[in-house]
């Protein structure tokens, strides 16, 4: 048997159902939201992340040359592609621009739960803004995503980039030193950090600081804690979380160790957690930068997220979250041979008015055909017996309770929309009533 590749993963019927029913979720927020879908290439030339990222990357990416001798990668992201791709052709449209994307990406890591080499991405960029308000508005959608889902117990870190560093930048340190000092911050490696900071010359006072700011943790309060601090950094980040506030967003945090070790964060930046999960707890992540420049155009201030989508979808089923399971509405089973093609009959009529129909393509017998309808989850099943037939009446079984019901084919078609349109749930009915303690038509089932 050949197995599938180390860190890739097949999806089942009943997990992509619930995969593409949290999608679905997912983008309607996006939509509410303003923004609109994009798509880019799965793969690109892998220039576009070293760029931005560094060589270091290349041992995280799946690079390769094509037959052509081109340097190309699966992409490992899509903020990259995204802006690559407004540079390249989006730079007319209205501004603010706001995209969204979903999609695969591809990282050369050690797989474990929650950690893969192909996973997804929900993604949106909000291209052309800079202020509390564009930024506010990223981790609105990020947060009322979560909620939307019903994803429970996770929390929103926020900080801000600049205010670690100005403090660099008084002490001399700037650009790739910068970095190096921020990624180890991040990691939370302190000792390291230190270690860096001293061979970059950094006074004792400011390397205390920098360590200290990026303890600070909690309510917006915190931000006193920075009294001594001056820097417009703070006062742009109260400014994001009264917005916030005001948006009635959940669940926030200030936190100033929110650094993420990459070199484009030029502002505000953020996380969203499930401590629940453990070490692969961040479910999201995002901040304000600036890309464009660095693919070729002007510079354009952007900001925007990431959703790892395989990571919330295990933090919901942790909690256990139920997802409306789809049924297909009918199975039809003909008695005898010659009724077949009636059943196709009524199989193209049923399918053609939207009602989902399956139908025998085993020849099986009635008890046999029943089992597997039962098995698939079906709501009714439609028996086409050669006396009915002549009187132009099937039967009608629901599959749930195992009554059964005569009822005229021409009829067929409207009880099963109504049955079927009127969703039940959504009408706050439940089946019985619909169905009035026995099988009955719609004009009585309403
Ligand atoms: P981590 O620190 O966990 O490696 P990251 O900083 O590399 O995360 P980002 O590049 O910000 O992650 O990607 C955004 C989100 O994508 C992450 O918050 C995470 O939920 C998800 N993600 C990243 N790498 C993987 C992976 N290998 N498998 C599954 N999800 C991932
Ligand atoms: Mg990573």
């Amino acid at each position: 048997m050949i197995q599938r590749p180390r860190g890739t993963r097949d999806f089942a019927p009943d997990e992509m159902e619930k995969r593409r029913y949290i999608e679905s979720l997912m983008r309607k927020e996006a939509e509410i939201f303003g923004f609109r879908e994009i798509a880019t290439p799965i793969f690109e030339h892998a220039e576009l992340f070293t760029i931005k990222s560094g060589p270091g990357i290349l041992e995280e990416m799946y690079a390769f040359k094509d037959k052509g001798g081109r340097e190309l990668t699966l992409r490992p992201e899509l903020t990259a592609p995204v802006m690559r791709f407004f540079v390249n052709e989006l730079t007319d449209m209205p501004r603010p621009l706001k995209l969204y994307y979903m999609g695969p990406c591809f990282r050369y890591e050690r797989p474990q739960s929650g950690r893969f080499r192909e996973f997804y991405q929900f993604g949106a960029e909000l291209i052309g803004a800079k202020n509390p308000e564009s930024d506010a508005e990223i981790i609105s959608l990020a947060s009322s995503i979560m909620k939307k889902i019903g994803l429970r117990d996770y929390k929103v870190r926020i900080g801000h980039i600049g205010i670690l560093r100005d403090i660099l930048r008084k002490e001399g340190v700037e650009g790739e030193n910068a970095s190096l000092i921020l990624q180890k911050l991040d990691k939370k490696m302190y000792d390291e950090a230190r270690v860096v900071m001293e061979e970059k010359g950094m006074s004792e006072a400011s390397i205390k600081e920098i360590i200290g700011i990026t303890k600070i943790s909690g309510q917006q309060s915190v931000l006193k804690e920075l009294q001594s601090f001056k820097g417009e950094a703070k006062e742009y980040l109260s400014q994001v979380m009264e917005i916030l506030e005001i948006l009635g967003i959940e669940n926030l945090l200030v936190d100033l160790g929110v650094v993420r070790g990459l070199d484009y964060y030029t502002g505000v930046v953020f996380e969203i957690e499930v401590p629940s999960l453990g070490a692969e707890k961040q479910v999201c992540g995002g901040g304000s930068y600036s890309l464009a420049e660095l693919f070729g155009g002007e510079k354009v201030f952007s900001t925007g997220f990431a959703i790892g989508f395989d990571r919330t979808l295990i933090a919901l089923e942790k909690q256990k979250i139920e997802i409306p399971k789809k049924r297909v509405d009918v199975y039809v089973i003909p008695l005898t041979e010659e009724l077949r093609g009636k059943a196709f009959e009524i199989t193209a009529r049923l399918r053609s008015n939207e009602i989902s129909t399956d139908v025998d393509l085993m020849r099986r017998s009635l008890q046999k055909n029943l089992k597997y309808a039962a098995s698939i989850g079906v709501r009714y099943a439609i028996i086409l017996g050669e006396r009915e037939m002549e009187k132009n009446i099937v039967l009608l079984r629901d599959m749930d309770t195992g009554e059964q019901v005569p009822i005229a084919i021409t009829e067929l078609t409207e009880w099963l929309a109504h049955a079927r349109g009127i969703a039940p749930e959504a009408a706050g009915g439940d089946t019985k009533k619909r169905l009035g303690g026995k099988l009955s038509r719609p004009s009585d089932a309403s």
